[in-house]
């Protein structure tokens, strides 16, 4: 399913004013469902046959039976829990016997005419009837509207979100699966369109009865959310898809005659879309593609065979394709293949959009793909958590962000990545497999692991760890290189690459992350290292002279930066609106250009040489790489939003350490260094603009002499080395024999680590009792900092450890 949010035209540049972003208004009321979900451990609902009354539009009133076909798997089974959401139960019986029951509005409660064993069946007729409700959101259960009637089998509020129950009586949950017939009554000329296909030829649909009989049969078992219907005076447009399997399936549009040319239009690339999902998932799997176009604006649902689909969204236009994409994909993930609860829903959910970027790859090419990835990683990294409230992990997602940002839009960067991890190959063998394996049933993201693990020799553990079961980014970058010559075609480079976390409890482990080299000519080739923890030193061997190095450069994976490139050739200004950067190139020859990549990073620069003279940024530097001409002159904008009223929320650590450490906006300092080894420096030409609110902590920064190298921002300490930051003793003794002793102050925080003056981490560890023991290191200088819970550097003492 998918939510339409009418949202603010998000445009966050760094020439633009702060926006404020809404946060989600829904009202999370809980409903109590009674019934619990292992009853399907006891008891299986094999078919369910329904015969609805869809005539009654001036009272709204739907009259309803179900015939519910059952086999028993325990032994002394007397009474049977259904839920059914307000209507009015009229009848239960068994072989035309009464049964008594009760029903609380929420959980229908049969008690049996004998006891039933293991591998017993039986079937029970259930008659109702009332005005079937609308989920309190808006979104999800059953609506009148007009001359439609239809349903959407998710309710955003109810819970559990399974909304079958808001029609017919059911097992509404993930698991539970059965078959289902539909025989429904309407005025000519509607129509009932279901799951399925009909019972018999629709030509014509001719009845002058007045009351057309429609009858549809679905045989793949599917749970109740993903039955769907819709009534309307329909016309059907019925074409055919033939899949990889050269098998051929119909797709049935389902709209009113007036509308069918534009439905036609904008789902032309329909039939591109599900081959996508065949190449990537293996063959489509059921009787018939079908979307019924209804008078709802507010999203889509992907009910099996028989999307709902707004009306007004098929305006002839392909603005929405990815929409129509979206809900096809479910019938892969989601609907195939369902997640066993909600905690997972980033299997139906993530894994069915990030589907969008495979068709918009299948159906406009590499570019079109690229595009989406990035532009939905910006929306993660920037929103995700301000939208849901934290940084959340995509599985074990609590019920009021099911159906999240987070769910959706990271849970789409985590099939991107997985694709990465695992390659081309093994990841479209490996979807296509778990399809077949777990054909109509249901799965945990532990599940989809270890399946997926058997077709890759990547780490898929650490994956599953650091991207689906962990909140929070990595963030990398190159903090040394050193390249030597072994022949004219052949170079040996061996890189540092440090990793920085972004809200993330530890650092991410077996990352394949590419690395380009980029020669002097403007050739490039990539390589792929593998990444773990904090520092990684790797070595490969290139045929190419670098002059530039870059890491991650066509984004196969997501980490915590946004970087853009530009090749400019006038001067003026330039906005890398996705690396949050603004250019100015003032004097530039004709016949010149600048080549420019720009890293916006959301961590803390990692410091080779830790410093005294500045407290730095703990939350975003810039890293900016390129080629300048001799001739040229330029500038540069980047903006700071340390406080919540910006609307942006990821500044505000390091803002808000430094309110606490009494400095004051305006002292704010540019600061510079050439590269991750060398000592950051006050920038010589910039100004400083706190904007209309002097120490909200949100400006920017423009300053001239545009060059390679990080900047960032941060406060001058006035001091030469952070230990001066305090005048008390807070290690003792110092020069150090073999153990450290700590003052209280230095207790509360979290970790530490013992860096050597090249800035390796020789020892690091918890913060647990008084004392650290330095283990067989080496006499020397060295720093000890300290971090805090949320992993920052936050203190520094240095030390001397001699050896009696
Ligand atoms: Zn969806």
């Amino acid at each position: 399913m998918k939510k339409i949010l009418v949202l603010f035209t998000v445009l966050l540049s760094v020439n633009c004013n702060a926006y404020s972003q809404k946060k989600c208004g829904h009202q999370h009321s809980m409903k109590s469902v009674s019934a619990n979900d292992t009853r399907s451990d006891s008891l299986d609902i094999t078919h369910t046959h329904l015969t609805l009354q869809l005539t009654d539009f001036t009272n709204q009133i739907l009259q309803g039976e179900a015939d519910i076909s059952f086999t028993v798997k325990v032994d002394n089974l007397t009474i049977v829990d259904l839920d059914l959401e307000s209507l009015t139960v009229t009848t239960a019986s068994l072989n035309g016997e009464d049964l008594a029951y009760t029903h609380n509005g929420t959980l229908l409660r049969i008690t049996l005419n004998q006891v039933y064993n293991e591998n017993d069946t039986f079937e029970l007729h259930i008659k109702y009837e009332g005005s079937p409700i609308t989920d309190s959101s808006g979104w999800g259960g059953f609506y009148w509207t007009n001359d439609y009637a239809y349903n959407l089998g998710v309710g955003f509020d109810a819970a559990p979100h399974s909304f079958g129950r808001s029609w017919f009586p059911c097992f509404d949950n993930f698991v539970e699966r059965c078959t289902y017939s539909f025989a429904a009554y309407t005025t000519f000329p509607k129509k009932a369109f279901f799951n399925g296909l009909p019972d018999f030829s629709y030509i014509g649909f001719t009845d002058d009865t007045g009351v057309t009989l429609n009858q549809w049969t679905i045989d793949n078992a599917i749970p109740s959310y993903l039955v769907g219907m819709a009534v309307g005076e329909y016309d059907i447009s019925v074409s055919q898809h033939f899949t990889s399997e050269n098998d051929s399936v119909p797709i049935w549009l389902i709209a009113p005659e007036n509308n069918l040319a534009q439905v036609e239009s904008s789902f032309t690339n329909l039939s591109a879309a599900i081959s996508s999902f065949e190449e990537f998932y293996g063959g489509y799997k059921w009787s018939k593609v079908g979307y019924s176009f209804v008078p709802f604006n507010g999203g889509a649902m992907e009910h099996a065979t028989n999307i709902a689909y707004p009306l007004s969204l098929a305006d002839g236009s392909l603005d929405y394709e990815t929409l129509m994409a979206h809900e096809l994909a479910h019938h892969w993930w989601g609907d195939y293949v369902t997640c066993s609860t909600a905690e997972d829903m980033w299997i139906n959910e993530g894994m069915a959009s990030y589907s969008e970027a495979l068709f918009m790859e299948h159906t406009y090419g590499a570019d079109a793909y690229y595009d989406w990835i990035t532009d939905n990683h910006r929306d993660v990294l920037l929103y995700a958590h301000n939208t849901d409230g934290a940084y959340l992990p995509v599985s074990g997602i609590g019920h009021e962000n099911t159906y999240g940002s987070h769910v959706y839009n990271k849970g789409a960067s985590v099939g991107h990545n997985l694709r990465t991890y695992m390659g081309d190959a093994a990841f479209k063998s490996a979807s296509e497999s778990f399809m077949s394996t777990y054909a109509l049933q249901s799965v945990s993201s532990e599940q989809m692991r270890n399946h997926f693990q058997n077709y890759t020799t990547s780490d898929l553990t650490s994956f599953f760890a650091d991207w689906i079961f962990n909140p929070g980014f990595t963030d990398f970058s190159i903090d040394s290189k050193l390249i030597t010559e072994v022949s004219e075609s052949e170079y040996t480079i061996e890189l540092t690459i440090s990793q920085r976390r972004h809200e993330a409890p530890s650092y991410f482990s077996n990352m394949p992350v590419d690395v380009t080299i980029i020669s002097a000519e403007g050739i490039d080739e990539t390589h792929t290292v593998i990444i773990s923890g904090e520092l990684s030193e790797v070595s490969f061997i290139s045929s190419l002279a670098p002059k530039h190095i870059i890491l991650n450069r066509d984004y196969n994976l997501t980490p915590a930066i946004l970087a853009e490139e530009k090749l400019i050739t006038d001067t003026g200004l330039d906005l890398f609106s996705y690396a949050e950067f603004r250019s100015d190139i003032n004097e530039m020859s004709d016949q010149d250009s600048v080549w420019m990549r720009v890293e916006c990073h959301f961590t803390g620069p990692h410091e080779t040489q830790p410093q005294a003279e500045y407290l730095i940024s703990s939350d975003r530097f810039w890293r900016v790489i390129g080629d300048f001409p001799e001739e040229y002159d330029a500038g540069g904008r980047i903006r700071y939003y340390g406080s919540e009223s910006s609307g942006f929320t990821f500044d505000e650590g390091f803002f808000d350490m430094a309110q606490d450490h009494g400095y004051s906006e305006s002292e704010l300092k540019l600061i510079y260094r050439e590269n991750a080894s060398s000592s950051w420096s006050e920038h010589l030409n910039y100004e400083l603009n706190t904007l209309a609110v002097d120490d909200d902590y949100i400006g920017r920064i423009d300053f001239l002499d545009l060059k390679q190298g990080d900047y960032t921002w941060g406060f001058s300490t006035g001091e030469t080395s952070i230990t001066e930051i305090s005048s008390e003793l807070l290690i003792y003794p110092n020069p150090v024999l073999d153990r450290i002793n700590l003052s209280q102050k230095l207790l509360t925080y979290s970790s530490y680590k013992i860096v050597d003056l090249s800035g390796r981490v020789i020892q690091q560890g918890a913060i647990n009792g008084s004392s650290i023991k330095c283990k067989s290191i080496t006499p020397g200088s060295y720093a000890l900092q300290f971090y805090d819970t949320t992993g920052k550097l936050n203190h520094q003492e240095n030390f001397l450890l001699i050896k009696e």
